[in-house]
């Protein structure tokens, strides 16, 4: 019967998939047009829009995937104001619905929200709404726990549904819904009585990211099996992608940063993002004492000031804002023509959105991030005690990492994406100037460190990265170096490489500890040690050709070995899925 079960689903999937979502001849495709260039004052649909617009109108269940910023709120809040009724909307975040709910008012659109801390008289006044015949209320924004916990309020729901006036359920940040993704929510659990309760409302569930697997859950979780999947497309082919490595020295970083603004992106504008506001303000001073017009933008600064340097901005007085990531929302300013990462992002969702700020306008636009070992531990011990924080941030710096494959394929795997090499169109630096890509084999240089690891252990010493790379370069303390290890012939750029390789591949781990003032990550053997030091197995990173000077030539005999160009090469390419990423970079290989 499960067999039967699932057939019958994806035969359904299939018929909804065929059909033709983009027509404009259903009954209603003219009011559509209508309402979004008068009421929502826009003149065209961006990609899938018209599609879910259509569908809900239909009375499909869809699941939209999304890039934040793509305009999903638009799929759900049309529709709302073309059926009769209420649409409930769950949304995770007050401050989400706050937002969207000051969007609407300047719409004219009538909305509302209810949250654990609304008033009785806020809460009466929407509940007459909710089932007043002639009342004009079209979007009612809710909390998902306001949905599990109030009863009261679902009863509301169930009388106004009861009375046909329940337009559509449109659940934001749908994956939360699964415990496969990276945010899992119990509340969201609850939306699962909601089809059946409501067999004939359509559920539009929306989501930024979503793999397959989490799409399927969400899928079974809301009851809503076989339902229309729209994915929109992550590639933004106007964007270039560019890794750099960053300089050890700030007075050399200032000077990387003051050459891209007075040259490559002389009188354009742009963002640079920082991880820190302490970083945020020391950048933007040093790049004023080199006389460029640059504002900064924190949490910390008074909600005027912020408004001042952004409006600033967005009149040319600034060439750059250098922001934390609290300059996000509300940014629409459509001719930032470059996005530069002062150090990476704590995550791909996070590098995708703040990089996604550039280029809205379609034309050129780049996307640098600066890259350094060091940033990763600062980064990793703000990040640690997050459910997913490491896993996260060791994402984007396999990025960074990657020698020669294409930086779009891997931001389209990451989304899960399909991709193909093509696609490109040499807008990336791997792209643009394609490198031989060898192999390296590392892994006597892992056993090597964790002999330094338990050396230092033996002498009472826990060994942060910098110290390991020191004792490995036969600097620094000379307890904790080692004769029996040889001095590494290549640089200590690459070492970085390779001990970054271990790190995000479990080779090597972090250990974090509490001083009074910070959290400190040392290096220890990773989840994978055991297989690092088996004989049978051999650790296989891949390297660039020619960037990397390496070892003596007799010894890259026994260590190189050559293989294609990839940027050409489709077997290397596209179509991994998130869980087999990591064998793009470093393959474990056992022989
Ligand atoms: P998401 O929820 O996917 O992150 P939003 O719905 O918040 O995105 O929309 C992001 C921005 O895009 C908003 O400022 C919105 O007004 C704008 N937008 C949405 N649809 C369109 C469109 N068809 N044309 C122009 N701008 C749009
Ligand atoms: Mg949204």
């Amino acid at each position: 019967i499960g067999q039967l079960k699932d057939e019958i689903l994806l035969k359904k999937n299939h018929l909804l998939t065929s059909r033709d979502w983009s027509s404009t001849d259903f009954p209603w495709s003219k009011k559509v047009k209508e309402v979004l260039n008068l009421v929502f004052k826009l003149n065209e649909f961006r990609p899938l829009q018209h599609e879910t617009i259509n569908a809900a109108m239909s009375n499909e269940d869809v699941i939209l995937i999304m890039p934040t910023g793509g305009g999903k709120s638009l799929c759900y809040q049309l529709p709302a104001l073309l059926k009769c009724g209420v649409a409930l909307v769950v949304s995770p975040l007050v401050s989400l619905m706050e937002d969207q709910l000051m969007a609407l008012k300047a719409l004219d659109v009538p909305a509302a929200m209810l949250t654990a801390t609304s008033t009785k008289e806020e809460v009466k006044s929407i509940q007459d709404a909710m089932l007043n015949k002639n009342g004009k209320l079209k979007l009612l924004y809710v909390t998902p726990e306001k949905l599990a916990k109030s009863k009261s309020f679902m009863t509301k729901v169930q009388k106004m549904y009861g009375l046909g006036r329940l337009s559509l359920i449109a659940i934001d940040e749908v994956h939360c819904c699964s415990q496969w993704g990276h945010d899992f929510r119990p509340d969201y659990k609850f939306l699962g009585i909601l089809k059946g309760m409501f067999p004939d409302v359509p559920i539009l569930g929306l989501t930024a990211t979503s793999t397959s697997r989490i799409t399927v859950d969400v899928q079974k979780m809301l009851c809503i099996q076989g339902c229309l999947v729209l994915r929109a497309s992550f590639n933004r082919p106007n964007l270039y992608y560019e890794v750099r490595t960053k300089a050890s020295s700030q007075e050399e970083c200032l000077q990387a940063v003051e050459d891209l603004l007075k040259t490559r992106y002389c009188s354009q504008s742009g963002i640079i993002y920082t991880t820190s506001i302490k970083d945020c303000e020391q950048l933007m001073h040093g790049l004023r004492n080199r006389k460029l017009r640059v504002g900064c933008y924190h949490a910390n600064l008074e909600a005027p000031l912020r408004s001042k340097v952004h409006a600033k901005w967005l009149s040319g007085e600034y060439q750059a804002v250098v922001a934390t990531i609290a300059f996000g929302l509300g940014i629409d300013k459509p001719d930032v023509r470059f996005v530069i990462h002062y150090s990476l992002s704590k995550s791909m969702e996070n590098f995708y959105q703040e990089s996604g700020r550039a280029g809205r306008d379609n034309k050129r636009a780049e996307c640098i991030l600066m890259y350094r070992l060091s940033d990763v531990f600062r980064i990793s011990s703000m990040v640690f005690t997050q459910q997913t924080g490491l896993q996260n941030l060791y994402r984007i710096v396999e990025y960074c990492l990657d020698a020669s494959r294409c930086r779009r394929a891997i931001i389209a795997s990451h989304f899960d994406e399909a991709w193909d090499s093509q696609d490109c169109n040499a807008m990336c630096d791997h792209c643009c100037k394609p490198k031989e890509r060898k192999e390296m084999v590392v892994t006597s240089f892992c056993q090597a460190l964790y002999k330094l690891i338990s050396n230092a252990a033996a002498v009472d010493t826990k060994l942060t990265a910098q110290k390991l790379l020191d004792a490995w370069y036969g600097k620094g303390a000379a307890n904790l170096r080692d004769i029996s290890i040889p001095v590494p012939k290549f640089s200590r750029e690459t070492g970085e490489v390779i001990l970054a390789h271990l790190l995000v591949t479990g080779y090597l781990q972090e250990d974090f500890h509490f001083t009074p003032y910070s959290t400190i990550s040392y290096l220890k053997r990773g989840p994978k040690a055991a297989a690092a030091m088996s004989d049978k197995h051999n650790i296989i990173m891949h390297i660039s050709g020619k960037s990397v000077p390496l070892l003596s030539s007799e010894e890259s005999h026994k260590t190189e070995r050559k293989i294609p160009l990839t940027s050409n090469n489709k077997s290397l390419a596209p179509y991994q899925k998130i869980e087999t990423l990591n064998e793009t970079m470093t393959k474990s290989v056992s022989l």
